[in-house]
């Protein structure tokens, strides 16, 4: 499997997705993924999760049957550029998202844009969702140029125009060639809101290729690469997953 990492994922902790974590589970073992992350949506979109959610997702064992489960969050970016999930829990978390959704009615490409540099540059967050998405266009060149040089991760998003967000192709193609450029560093996640879709990345495979995006970019290839990546990002080393790779 090219890329047996899917770092971006939901359950029923968000009403709107569909499986349990435990579901989660069981089809990535299925599809052979070594390891997931779990991101449900922050709690300022109706749908989200109570924020005890993301306190308690230290019960979750750090491999379940097999599968490293990374605890995360799909944080909410806010109008005065903040994040709805909190540093306390910032510091829990294995990985943190953010993205615009609709608890942000779409303003300007400028507004959009210094809003993605204020939560980039914040510290808080290690990837980016999902910023093709054409409800919210903002400056690429210059968020990513944000992104790289605060090591803050682009993603590639296998549900943005297949599932949800139509009409972002386009700019999923014209990101991804500005990331090549640039060198930002690229995480892939399927945005499953059911577990039979985790880990499928079909969609981006053309996008990748396109943009002559080449492996060592993106931190979806091993478990080590994504536990240096996040590990660079500040966060705790994950012994246990460490251990269980054995790297
Ligand atoms: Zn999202
Ligand atoms: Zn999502």
């Amino acid at each position: 499997m090219k890329y047996p990492i899917d770092l971006h994922t939901h359950t029923i902790a968000s009403d709107h997705a569909y499986s349990t974590l435990v579901e989660c589970v069981h089809e990535a073992k299925n599809v052979g993924l070594k390891m997931f992350a779990t991101t449900d949506h922050g709690p300022e979109v109706s749908d989200g999760p109570h924020p005890w959610h993301f306190n308690n997702l230290k019960v979750v064992p750090r491999i379940c049957e097999g599968v490293a489960v990374l605890r995360g969050a799909e944080a909410n970016i806010v109008s005065d550029g903040s994040i709805d999930i909190t540093n306390e829990q910032v510091k829990n978390l294995d990985i943190v998202l953010a993205g615009f959704h609709p608890n942000y009615i779409p303003t300007t490409v400028e507004e959009h844009t210094r809003l993605y540099k204020k939560v980039i540059q914040s510290g808080l967050v290690d990837v980016i969702s999902h910023p093709g998405s054409a409800r919210y266009p903002s400056d690429y060149e210059e968020v990513l140029v944000c992104a790289k040089e605060n090591n803050v991760a682009i993603e590639i998003n296998s549900s943005s125009d297949i599932n949800t967000r139509f009409g972002s192709h386009d700019n999923c193609i014209e990101i991804a060639k500005l990331a090549k450029k640039i060198g930002n560093t690229i995480s892939l996640g399927s945005d499953a809101h059911i577990c039979y879709y985790i880990g499928n990345f079909e969609s981006v495979l053309e996008i990748l290729k396109q943009a002559d995006i080449s492996d060592d970019k993106i931190i979806n290839t091993s478990p080590s690469k994504v536990l240096d990546f996040l590990e660079s990002r500040g966060h705790k080393p994950i012994v246990e997953m460490r251990n269980f790779f054995n790297n």
